[in-house]
């Protein structure tokens, strides 16, 4: 005879054979059966309380990203539903798995405008690769196993919506899911012409770059093969900050506004483009428009959204870097590559000249600075949205394997103490950062509540300037007034923090810097280190391309003046440095 089991349990069982070990959200009464499953099945499936459904979103997301597994979440109908839906966006933009299970009230009162009801696949519909209400309790686990499928196939989010009095009901305890037969996806080959025609392009170029999107995740040692072998200088997009190690001599950096100025320059100045899995939304401001431009995606949509393109290889990155590997000869190093690692060794330069800087209120270098010493190998950064993204991308040192996310595409604030909530829990004995602003922080913060019920030892950097400083260089560069941007002074998060439970740090000066970081070693259980920072804007980079053709000459001159002041060289006197045979070799980083 075969078991009976309870519908919520049934559906429980399919996400353990699928490997899903925590589950984040907050219960409600139309999730009862759901919350009854996971007390049963606790041995397995670990329920996460978080205290808001947005974080527990976030965290199934921020989890997706760093571990390419699914992330699950919950929320109940109604308000717990409208609260998911910005870390659902956050995954479907940023193309990760996550499976929202939502709760509805029961059968006989949907469509009845009850309490709490909604019509809930309406709402979903806009942010999912599968949306839809299960109908019979039978149906559970079988719908669920579907959900997966489709969330892993369509890399993004699949929402199961279940009637309250469904997941209470006995069904027979026999359905297989499929996670056995699950497969990763077979990439598409190149075209060994289409390659060819490439390299042809690459050859005779006389600025070629790489521009690494995260379709390379995988790829490193071959974009770094191919780089040293065909001398191309690499941009990297900031979701690929850590395919990339940040040490390595041509990695430029990224290009745009979070950015750095030899991604800037670089990316402008090129006259052929290796775009290797990338949809860089910004690429018609920062990708020269002239430039040649080859596009590898396993994606033929993606052909030719935003450059125009010379030759289209639809298949898997790092199987066409190979085949360039193997297809091409040596192409020596140009001035245009030399400049470019001399462009790269003057920009770090520059960077670590703040690392031990006292100037109160601290200018931010030195915190990365004290990041990346305590740093492990496998450490994970999560980082938030503002110029904290750009602190992050400049800044953070992913060379010795650490990875990076943040929230891409949908750039939403609130997205690091979450997403390292997902990432400790999955991880515990890495080491998990958080690296927010004031603002980012703010938005999330009751949040450090779980970190301390979960004793999670995430290090939660707090970057207090006192402003939305990312809005207000937006409303400086279009000449508006400041507006709704500044935030409220002397806020000591590090001081709440500790009210709720975890280890505190007030910062101000370098010495409180480094004692915070040193203590910060020891500390069981999560960390929360405010350091009170200057506002002043990050060097906005992406305003360093001088061009006296399109720009006004007196301005460029302006410009070259204050960067010189700093120590910044622009990239065309190196360039013409290197014409002269004048780079030395120390200014290659060798
Ligand atoms: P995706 O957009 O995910 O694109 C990946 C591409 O790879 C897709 O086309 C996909 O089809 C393809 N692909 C997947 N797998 C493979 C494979 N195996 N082989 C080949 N192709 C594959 N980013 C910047 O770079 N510069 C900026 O200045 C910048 N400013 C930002 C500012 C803020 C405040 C924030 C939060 C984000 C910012 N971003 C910036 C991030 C930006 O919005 C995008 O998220 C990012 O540029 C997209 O990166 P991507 O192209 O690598 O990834």
């Amino acid at each position: 005879m075969v078991q009976k089991i309870n519908a919520a349990d049934a559906m429980l069982k399919v996400l353990e054979d699928w490997g899903v070990t925590q589950v984040y959200g907050l219960p409600g009464g139309s999730l009862d059966s759901t919350m009854n499953a996971f007390a049963n099945r606790r041995s397995t499936i670990e329920f996460v309380q978080v205290r808001h459904e947005e974080v527990g979103a976030l965290a199934a997301s921020g989890l997706a990203k760093i571990s390419g597994q699914i992330g699950v979440t919950v929320g109940s109908a109604g308000p717990g539903a409208v609260h998911l839906l910005n870390g659902l966006y956050d995954a479907q933009y940023d193309h990760v798995p996550v499976l929202a299970i939502v709760g509805q009230v029961p059968t006989g009162a949907m469509n009845t405008d009850y309490f709490q009801e909604m019509n809930e696949n309406p709402m979903f519909a806009d942010v999912s690769v599968y949306n839809r209400t299960v109908m019979t309790a039978e149906q559970m686990p079988h719908v669920i196993d579907e959900a997966i499928r489709q969330a892993y196939k369509y890399k993004g989010v699949a929402v199961v919506t279940i009637p309250k009095d469904l997941g209470w009901q006995e069904i027979a305890d026999d359905y297989v899911s499929s996670a056995h037969l699950y497969q990763k996806p077979i990439m598409p080959e190149p075209d060994p012409g289409r390659v060819d025609q490439a390299l042809a392009i690459l050859k005779n170029a006389q600025r070629p770059i790489i521009y690494v999107g995260q379709g390379a995740r995988g790829a490193t040692k071959d974009i770094m093969a191919l780089s040293e072998k065909l001398s191309l200088p690499i941009v990297v997009t900031a979701p690929a900050k850590d395919v990339v190690p940040d040490d390595y001599v041509a990695n430029m950096g990224s290009a745009g506004r979070v950015a750095s100025k030899p991604g800037v320059e670089i990316a402008r100045a090129a006259d052929a483009v290796l775009f290797l899995g990338s949809n860089f939304p910004f690429q018609a401001y920062f990708i020269n428009p002239d430039a040649k431009y080859i596009q590898v995606d396993i994606d033929a949509a993606q052909f030719g959204r935003r450059h125009t393109v010379d030759v289209a290889i639809l298949a898997d990155a790092k199987k066409v870097v190979r085949m360039m590997l193997d297809r091409s000869t040596p192409r020596p190093q140009n001035a245009w590559y030399k400049a470019a690692l001399a462009d790269k060794v003057n920009w770090q330069a520059w960077v670590d000249s703040f690392a031990e800087s006292t100037v109160t209120p601290l200018r931010v270098e030195p915190i990365f600075a004290q990041i990346n010493k305590m740093a492990t190998d496998d450490a994970i950064f999560q980082v938030d949205v503002g110029n904290v993204t750009i602190n992050g991308m400049r800044f953070l040192d992913t060379s010795r394997g650490q990875k990076f996310s943040t929230s891409g595409w949908y750039a939403t604030m609130g997205y690091a103490l979450p997403a390292a909530i997902g990432a400790q829990m999955t991880y515990p004995d890495k080491q998990v950062w958080a690296i927010a602003g004031d603002g980012g922080f703010s938005m999330v913060m009751q949040d450090i509540i779980t970190e301390v019920k979960y004793k999670l030892p995430i290090i939660n950097v707090v970057l207090s300037n006192e402003s939305l400083g990312f809005i207000e260089a937006e409303q400086d560069d279009t000449k508006q007034v400041h507006s709704g941007v500044a935030l409220q002074p002397g806020m000591r998060y590090a001081d709440a923090a500790v009210a709720l439970g975890a280890t505190g740090f007030e910062v101000t000066t370098l010495d409180e810097l480094k004692a915070a970081f040193a203590a910060a070693k020891d500390a069981d259980g999560p960390v929360v280190i405010n350091v009170h920072t200057n506002n002043e804007r990050p060097l906005p980079v992406e305003q360093l391309v001088l061009d006296t053709k399109t720009q006004d000459p007196d301005a460029v001159a302006a410009f070259v003046k204050k960067y010189h002041a700093q120590g910044l060289i622009p990239l065309r006197e190196l360039l013409e440095q290197a014409a002269k045979g004048e780079i030395a070799p120390e200014q290659l980083g060798d």
